[in-house]
């Protein structure tokens, strides 16, 4: 007995008891941290990098001054080189 009052269980190692292994957190292993941290977490949104913004050499994208503002492209000045789409971490900008 605990000091609650409740049934001490003791179980053998791998047994479970109920269903309250649902709600354990088991870690995770070296690889598994190694894996998460290569996870893409934007899904496919702009997450404001900059980085497109950074590599275009020929001013072809405006940044916006506000947060949740998405970035323009001003296509008189693009060259179609393809840099912004290649640093572009989310998947984000596309090439027509
Ligand atoms: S394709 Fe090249 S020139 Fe056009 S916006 Fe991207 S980086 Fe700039
Ligand atoms: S590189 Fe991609 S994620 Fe970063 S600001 Fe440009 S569009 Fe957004």
């Amino acid at each position: 007995m605990d000091q609650a009052g409740n049934r001490a269980v003791a179980l053998a190692p791998g047994r479970v008891e109920g269903h309250f292994w649902l709600g354990a957190n088991l870690g995770l292993t070296a690889d598994q941290v190694v894996q998460e941290t290569r996870r893409c977490m934007s899904c496919g949104y702009c997450m404001d990098c900059e980085k497109c913004w950074m590599y275009c050499q020929d001013q072809a994208i405006e940044k916006p001054m506000q947060r949740g503002v998405v970035y323009g492209w001003k296509l008189q000045n693009c060259t179609g080189c393809s840099k912004c789409k290649e640093i572009c971490p989310c998947g984000y900008i596309e090439m027509a």
